[in-house]
């Protein structure tokens, strides 16, 4: 999509250290991180949101890079939180999976 930041960063219109790269999955850190580590994990199709995949091994795709992201990034034991807006709640409509850590036991979310 042409107007799509995150399309832009995977076309390397916008330039973007990326952590992790494979056919389908691009991971680099988010832009105003809210943790000290604080990485997006994003499918290089154009999706607009959780809702619109109709692939479901993209699911696998993206979590199998996040369980990879969490170990490289040495949260395994220092509490992570992933988190997924969608259905317009989304700054940027581009399917992504935000990881952030380490954060402690919270109550609600
Ligand atoms: P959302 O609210 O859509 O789930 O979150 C989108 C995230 O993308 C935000 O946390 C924002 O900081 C991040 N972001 C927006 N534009 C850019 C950008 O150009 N580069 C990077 N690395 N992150 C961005
Ligand atoms: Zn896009």
């Amino acid at each position: 999509m042409a107007e799509c930041i995150f399309c832009k960063i995977k076309d390397k219109q916008i330039p973007t250290k990326l952590l992790y790269e494979d056919g389908d999955v691009m991971v680099f850190p988010d832009i105003h991180p809210i943790k000290s580590v604080h990485l997006l994990i994003v499918p290089k199709k154009h999706i607009d949101d959780f809702a619109g995949v109709e692939d479901a091994s993209l699911f696998s795709k993206l979590f199998i890079v996040a369980q990879k992201m969490v170990a490289r990034e040495g949260l395994k034991d220092k509490g992570f939180r992933l988190v997924i807006n969608g259905g317009g709640a989304q700054i940027v409509p581009h399917l992504h999976i935000h990881l952030m850590g380490p954060v402690g036991k919270t109550a609600g979310l």
